[in-house]
């Protein structure tokens, strides 16, 4: 799927492919420098985070393993209340290990600061954070995110992974949606 696909449905494009992907180039350098010589599991946050997890993976010269977790979080409406439900959990026992948490997008941080607290209280060596998209207005908790791709305005946003109704995460880009598709 891409703009042309989307006819009138798309208002406009916040971040193009080509951006996203220079964007993880640099990324995979920093954690390939970072994590030399170390055992690095990468942790995907599903749904939203399956686009940058392969992207990034792919990327990286180190060996790595991957695994999933799928959490829901419950709140008012869109709003995330920080209350968080555990609906697939990791198969990987983390004792010990680097771990790297890839998320789609950190916007309260909510969930974000909980998946954290739950990852650490499982032993590992270290737990950090990569993110492709950070709304820095809309941060309620203060997270250490240790990468960001990239700083985007507190608007909702779809595509590379994001959805809105479990649609248009297939897009290659970040973008916005037109109004009426909201009104629908
Ligand atoms: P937080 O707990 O940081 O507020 O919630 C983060 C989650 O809310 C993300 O993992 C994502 O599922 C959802 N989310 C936050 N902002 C957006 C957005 O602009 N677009 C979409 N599609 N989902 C969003």
């Amino acid at each position: 799927m891409d703009a042309a696909d989307m006819g009138d449905d798309l208002e406009r494009i916040l971040l193009p492919a080509e951006r996203l992907g220079a964007r993880l180039d640099e990324i995979a350098a920093q954690v390939d420098a970072d994590y030399a010589g170390r055992d690095l599991l990468l942790v995907g946050v599903l749904k939203g985070a399956v686009m940058v997890m392969a992207d990034l993976a792919r990327r990286l010269s180190l060996p790595i393993e991957m695994d999933w977790m799928a959490v829901s979080s419950y709140g008012a409406g869109t709003t995330s209340s920080g209350v968080v439900r555990i609906l697939k959990d990791l198969d990987t026992d983390l004792s010990g290990r680097h771990v790297l948490i890839v998320e789609d997008i950190v916007d309260s941080g909510l969930t974000l600061s909980w998946l954290l607290a739950n990852l650490r209280s499982r032993g590992p060596a270290s737990v950090e954070i990569m993110t492709m998209l950070r709304k820095p207005e809309a941060a309620k908790v203060e997270v250490d995110v240790r990468y960001v791709g990239f700083e985007i305005p507190t608007e909702f946003v779809v595509g590379y992974g994001l959805d809105y109704a479990e649609k248009y995460r297939n897009l290659p880009f970040v973008g916005t949606l037109a109004s009426h598709v909201y009104a629908e």
